[in-house]
């Protein structure tokens, strides 16, 4: 695979860390060795999952003359969070349509990443019930700023087209050389399963370069019939732009589990405050309580199930998102 002929920013220029996670894996039970990558370190403003797909729609933003970013998400979204803190680096200006998932869970003096849209000095804030057309929401927005004189661009949901999903392909490709210089032989990977770039990039980048390593996703919203289809769609988009996959990949490498979702995208669940708690005090790093800590609350269940066999070392990939945490005060308390 030659990721290197894809236009990219260098949002990424070193490694995130693979960390052992001993305290965790022994309030576990000690059975399952988890490790931890750390793309909630990621660069960007308070890091996460985002800035690997930017980096890749970023530079397509910019090859195709724009100067004006715009994209949508939930109303604590940390992709919008990051496609403004980027677009701000840039000196491009950043639009976003907000979808109200929740009715009624939008407001103005939001905590957390609403907070943070104002402080990084969004343009302009559009926000539409639950359900609607984003796509169609966000054309609307551009055609009103190109009467202006202005040259949108407009980023997806979760950048997760195939040009965003290329950033998890190449993390895939990153971790492979940590284990090889860890010299640390990885039997599973767990992934959130969300707009699904990055679930389907890592498929395709653990797959095609033959690693054996299976990639399980857990999802944030939807059912496991519904999710597979979603992310094995864009596989197969992101294998056709990658272009030199020969005999692709199989539908198999993309498996979701559904438990975790709860009463639905960003509701509270009790294995989600579990887990969110349980890794802060024993390893001392945050969750979010929209995806990683559903996705944690998917990878303890399946420890404690026994999914993995013994002695087994399982990767967790942690996409970021504390900031969304303050917003939940009321949760955790
Ligand atoms: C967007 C997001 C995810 C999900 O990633 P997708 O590529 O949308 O599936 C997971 N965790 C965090 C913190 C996110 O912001």
């Amino acid at each position: 695979m030659n990721l290197a002929k894809f236009p990219r920013r260098g949002y990424v220029s070193t490694p995130t860390p693979l960390e052992a996670a001993p305290a965790f894996s022994e309030a576990l039970g000690g059975k399952v060795n988890i490790f931890i990558k750390r793309d909630d370190l990621l660069p960007g403003t308070s890091g996460g999952n985002k800035t690997r797909k930017l980096d890749f729609s970023m530079a397509d933003a910019i090859e195709q003359g724009a100067d004006t970013i715009i994209t949508c998400g939930a109303v604590q979204s940390n992709h919008c969070r990051l496609t403004l803190a980027w677009a701000v680096k840039e000196g491009m200006d950043c639009h976003l349509v907000l979808e109200e998932r929740v009715k009624g869970s939008y407001k103005p003096e939001g905590s957390g990443n609403n907070f943070l849209f104002n402080l990084l000095g969004v343009k302009s804030t559009k926000v539409v019930p639950g359900g609607s057309d984003m796509m169609a929401e966000m054309e609307k927005v551009a055609e009103a700023l190109r009467a202006e004189g202005k040259k949108p661009y407009i980023v997806p949901g979760g950048a997760s087209n195939s040009i965003g999903a290329l950033g998890y392909v190449s993390c895939a490709q990153e971790m492979q050389q940590q284990f090889f210089d860890m010299k640390l032989k990885v039997d599973h990977v767990v992934v959130p399963s969300g707009s699904a770039g990055t679930h389907a990039g890592m498929a395709i980048g653990m797959y095609a370069t033959n690693s054996g390593i299976p990639v399980s996703g857990i999802n944030v919203s939807r059912t496991k019939d519904v999710q597979e289809a979603h992310v094995y769609k864009l596989v197969e988009e992101t294998v056709e732009l990658i272009g030199d996959i020969k005999g692709g990949v199989p539908s198999e490498a993309v498996e979701c589990f559904d438990s975790y979702v709860g009463p639905g995208y960003s509701l509270p669940t009790d294995s989600m405050i579990e887990a969110v708690k349980l890794l802060a005090q024993t390893e001392g790093i945050l969750l979010d309580p929209v995806y990683s800590g559903k996705a944690m609350a998917g990878l303890i269940d399946l420890v404690r199930k026994g999914h993995f066999p013994e002695g087994s070392n399982v990767v967790f990939l942690h996409t970021g998102g504390s900031p969304a945490l303050y917003a939940y005060l009321d949760t955790f308390q």
